[in-house]
């Protein structure tokens, strides 16, 4: 095909314009994406970092600090904070925050040194180390179980601890944290009731929680539960021939109908417990896995520690109640 002069002249004038649009749009995609990309950075920037240690802490901190400020968890569901170990990421991550909450009375076993040696550089909150020691259980000469975000009461002391953290590294919002932490702290007092109503409804006989560890000591002290696990109240320590036998004798004595398993703990004894039951004759089955040491993902429906802790009540009252 053969343009003339004015036709040639005309189709590079349209090629030109045409090439004009193509990098005037090319510019406005990148100054978008420049902006699209740059505003949440910015965000981030001006937002605290929070790092917690344990999925619960993570969730209390949450809880109070909302969007002000942003949390990073270390552990991921599932994870076990007795045994857990920092990664080289974690390091970073933790250098990095503007405050690190953790769980305390030595739940994170393996992060104690390093946490200790963090404080020097970062401020650190050990909130359960902050509760009145008279309100702990007492496992040892100054030494207390840490489980006690399963006592909603005891946990309800806890944002406002947490608020005034946030407050020291984030002023300006003193009033926002303040008035978060008390309004968590009065839904954990409602749900302490409504757990205690849930345990409540078992036949008293049967209120005896079997479990893998002895983690839920706080939450049968609250709820009026026998407690018992197969493990101390850490998981690092083994359990023995010895504890199995004891336990399967109490199992087979009480005519317990089920024991529970726990996600962040190896079921293992648990299934010798039950072999053990089954050599005299009594079936124990499994009541189902509890929320122990960690929350849930957010697809279990358990993500944070009002939701798990219902679950828990709801998989215990439903086990233990069974057959009446
Ligand atoms: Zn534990």
């Amino acid at each position: 095909m053969f343009f003339g002069p004015s036709k040639m002249m005309h189709f590079q004038s349209r090629q030109r314009w045409h090439l004009f649009w193509i990098g005037a749009a090319i510019a406005c995609w990148c100054w978008a994406g420049r902006v699209g990309v740059s505003a949440p950075l910015a965000q981030r920037a001006a937002t605290p970092v929070v790092v917690a240690t344990t999925t619960m802490v993570a969730d209390l901190v949450r809880q109070v600090g909302g969007m002000r400020i942003t949390v990073d968890c270390l552990m991921a569901p599932g994870v076990d904070p007795h045994s857990y170990k920092a990664t080289p990421r974690d390091i970073d991550r933790l250098m990095r925050a503007d405050l690190v909450v953790a769980s305390g009375l030595h739940l994170e076993g393996k992060l104690s040194d390093l946490l200790s040696r963090l404080e020097k550089r970062v401020p650190v909150l050990m909130v359960a180390d902050a509760l009145p020691h008279d309100r702990l259980l007492a496992i040892g000469p100054e030494l207390y179980d840490p489980h006690v975000w399963f006592d909603a009461q005891l946990w309800s002391l806890c944002p406002a601890v947490v608020a005034a953290a946030l407050e020291k590294i984030d002023p300006s919002g003193q009033e926002h944290y303040r008035s978060r932490a008390v309004a968590y702290a009065a839904s954990l007092v409602a749900l302490d009731a409504k757990l205690r109503d849930r345990i409540a409804s078992i036949p008293q006989q049967q209120r005896v929680l079997v479990t893998a560890h002895d983690a839920f000591r706080y939450f049968g002290r609250a709820y009026g539960l026998e407690v018992v696990g197969v493990q101390g109240t850490s998981t690092e320590s083994e359990a023995g021939l010895n504890d199995i036998n004891r336990l399967v004798e109490l199992v087979v004595s009480r005519r317990i109908p089920a024991v529970f398993v726990e996600t962040s703990v190896s079921d293992r004894n648990l299934m010798a417990l039950r072999e053990g039951a089954m050599a005299h004759s009594q079936k124990v089955k499994l009541g189902g896995r509890l929320y122990s040491d960690s929350l849930g993902t957010v697809a279990s429906g358990a993500d944070t520690l009002a939701k798990a802790l219902i679950a828990n009540a709801e998989t215990i009252a439903v086990g233990l109640s069974e057959g009446h």
